[in-house]
């Protein structure tokens, strides 16, 4: 289900980002202690009260070494494009400058809905201010105060009335959805054109979705499968998308709409730190993994150069040890047909259900085969295992203290659930509670 987007617009030092902090909330994030990872994060999901939304941060996003005021425009723009509503910040301590009216401008000529918020309103005395912003003609500004956390429900209400009312599932359940994500020019349009070959090409535009999110339908041996978001992998008009923040945010958003990520990698440059970046957001998503090393037909190769490459990305990508690695071209096609089959695969592993009395007795076996953890003379009890979601595949430990269950012991236990049952491909979350 796509949920829907709101993005936050507004020239620099207005709160926007204190703002989004503030309404992303504390999420704990894996890829967040690779050094220098999620830091900067400018997309989020996030839940207001009983409101569930994407929020984007467009002021993250720095457009090279173009003017200020063009930063600020293509801001403004980027936040057309991608969200449904926008919430337009203001700074009530300054009163409305020139460059507000620059980004209202711009505002006035999206159909999106807009949303005013005077911020920097951090008390009641204040809320005098919030009357000179009507004479930007968003109608009624909303007094908020990003660092005191003050009016931001009010502003969210207002900014949900206006969300789509989408409730019809993109795709039926049944349909394999899957994207390719990677750094620009590994091969990922490449890679789409191979796979869908001439006769196979559906491109469709399907109802409900919003913005210019166009994908792409394959249908192999009679099954359908959907490639998400491939307009956003070609085009490359404006300055804008180009930069690096905003083809991540590409990234995460197709990310979302995907049950299989192909994460991409170029053969022949080798593995970057972006790269890592990338695989990072799939994991993070709990979404199935496949790691496609591309361009292999202009790699010097010798019997150990798939191995030495293997445990390149193993060391690289350590949370991603579950993902399947294939290497093929795009461009000579060399095993571009092992990839329809491997999706398959993630998918049916990242939706599996597993029998309890069978994990119960795999969890019991392993128990048995390395004794659990002591902690100050005390010893983790493990009482029964379930499994309680797919998509990933989630399993809940009921102990009788969840501290004593460290990592190397979870550990443990994904790795007997893995040989057990074979989630190739698909994370796996395990979680421990306590049970009296
Ligand atoms: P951005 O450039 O629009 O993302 O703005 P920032 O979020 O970086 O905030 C700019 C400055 O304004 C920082 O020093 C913040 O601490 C401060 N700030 C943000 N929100 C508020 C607020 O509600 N009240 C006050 N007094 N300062 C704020
Ligand atoms: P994207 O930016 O990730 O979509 O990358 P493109 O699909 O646009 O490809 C970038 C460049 O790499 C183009 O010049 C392609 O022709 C080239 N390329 C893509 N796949 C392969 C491949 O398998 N082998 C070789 N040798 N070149 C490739």
């Amino acid at each position: 289900m796509a949920k829907p987007v709101i993005a936050i617009v507004g020239r620099p030092n207005v709160g926007k980002s204190t703002i989004f902090n503030r309404i992303v909330g504390e999420r704990i994030s894996i890829v967040e202690d690779i050094p220098g990872v999620t830091r900067d994060r400018i997309y989020s999901s996030a839940e207001w009260l009983n409101h569930d939304f994407n929020l984007i941060d467009t002021g993250g996003i720095d457009i090279g070494d173009e003017p200020f005021l063009d930063q600020i425009r293509m801001q403004a723009e980027i936040a057309i494009e991608e969200a449904d509503v926008i919430i337009f910040i203001t700074n009530g301590r300054e009163g409305v400058t020139s460059a507000d009216e620059e980004v209202a401008k711009i505002l006035y000529k999206a159909k999106k809905p807009v949303v005013l918020a005077v911020n920097k309103v951090d008390n009641p005395d204040m809320r005098e201010q919030i009357y000179d912003f009507y004479a930007l003609g968003f109608g009624e500004p909303f007094p908020i105060s990003g660092s005191h956390g003050l009016g931001l429900g009010d502003l969210l209400d207002e900014a949900a009335k206006h969300f789509p009312k989408r409730d019809t599932k993109e795709y039926g359940d049944d349909i394999i959805k899957f994207s390719l994500i990677g750094r620009p020019n590994v091969g990922k349009s490449s890679l789409v054109n191979a796979m869908l070959g001439e006769d196979r090409v559906i491109v469709s535009n399907v109802a409900g979705t919003t913005r210019d999110a166009i994908d792409s339908e394959v249908t192999v041996n009679g099954e359908k499968f959907v490639i998400i978001d491939t307009a956003g992998m070609r085009k490359k008009g404006k300055v804008y998308e180009s930069t690096e923040k905003y083809s991540v945010l590409r990234a995460l958003r197709a990310i979302e709409r995907s049950d299989v990520v192909l994460v991409v990698i170029d053969g022949e440059e080798g593995i970057i730190e972006q790269d890592k970046k990338i695989a990072g957001y799939a994991h993070e998503a709990g979404r199935a993994v496949i790691i496609v090393v591309n361009k292999w037909d202009v790699v010097e190769k010798d019997e150990k150069t798939m191995k030495t490459f293997e445990q390149n990305i193993r060391e690289h990508f350590l949370f991603l040890d579950y993902a399947p690695i294939v290497f093929l071209s795009a461009k000579t096609k060399k095993r571009i047909h092992t990839l329809i089959p491997m999706i398959k695969v993630a998918s049916e592993n990242h939706t599996r259900r597993v029998e309890t009395s069978v994990l119960n007795d795999v969890i019991m076996d392993a128990v048995a085969m390395n004794p659990t953890p002591t902690d100050k003379g005390k010893r983790l009890k493990i009482y029964y295992t379930t499994q309680v979601a797919v998509g990933p595949p989630t399993f809940v430990v009921f102990v009788n203290d969840p501290e004593l269950l460290h990592f190397s012991y979870e550990r443990f236990l994904e790795n007997r659930i893995r040989d057990a049952f074979g989630f190739e491909g698909t994370p796996i979350k395990i979680f421990a509670r306590e049970r009296k």
